[in-house]
């Protein structure tokens, strides 16, 4: 056994429908701009024809399960939901055709990418990386994971968020610009993917503020619901 200085922290998980056991993060991957009215809302139209996905990371310790109260983070002033769909890695896969690339799906679950906008925005503008405004710790806030066995290739269904009640966000699967398994190949070209990697696949058109009080309610046809309470900064 190795010894450590002190106890290593326990491995971030997420609850498994139908299943006591859990789902261990090893990565989180985030993919940007993957709706195109998305894209347009942030001022950065994607032409699929003549571009490639791009991805930024959080750390698997800012999996925050659904149903929970989530501090508003220090440092912003304009901290914003992406409702987004996770897809959850079961087995290794590097290079992967499309072909493959839905074979190593363990499951599915609804997620929400919590973003200190403001400072990503600077760090747009200047160049700089957008961990500030997109790493925040309890940002990854995710529901349990449908298996792939229960739903198969996931290509359509809403996608939707409300903010006490009022619908923010309304879109459909269907128009991610790279859907699940060109995701997968795509990024298995630079990463070998491991069981417990998630990826976040993008957040459709409406993202907004939110403040301390506000309760969010995101859901995806077959896959579920993730509730989010935002409670007063620290
Ligand atoms: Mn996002």
């Amino acid at each position: 056994m190795t010894q450590y200085a002190f106890a290593p922290a326990e491995t971030p998980s997420v609850a498994i429908k139908g299943s006591s056991a859990r789902f261990p993060v090893r990565r989180i991957f985030c993919v940007g701009r993957n709706y195109a009215a998305h894209a347009a809302e942030m001022g950065r139209p994607v032409d699929k024809a003549t571009s490639e996905p791009f991805y930024f990371t959080k750390s698997p310790d800012t999996v925050l399960p659904s149903g929970s109260k989530m501090t508003y983070p220090p440092g912003t002033k304009n901290f914003h939901y992406e409702m987004e769909l996770v897809v959850a890695i079961g087995a290794p896969i590097f290079r992967a055709t499309e072909a493959d690339a839905e074979k190593v799906i363990f499951g599915y679950a609804c997620g929400l990418d919590m973003t200190r906008r403001d400072l990503q925005l600077v760090a747009r503008e200047q160049g700089r990386p957008w961990d500030l405004g997109k790493d925040v710790e309890q940002s990854a806030a995710i529901s349990e994971i449908v298996p792939y066995a229960e739903l198969g290739m996931l290509s359509k269904g809403e996608i939707a968020l409300s903010v006490n009640g009022d619908t923010k966000q309304k879109s459909d699967l269907s128009y991610l610009i790279w859907n699940i398994p060109e995701l997968i190949a795509h990024l298995s070209k630079f990463y070998h993917l491991q069981p417990g990697d998630l990826i976040y696949t993008g957040t459709p058109e409406g993202v907004g503020p939110v403040v301390a009080g506000d309760k969010i309610l995101g859901h995806i046809d077959k896959v579920g619901k993730i509730e989010l309470e935002i409670t007063s900064a620290e």
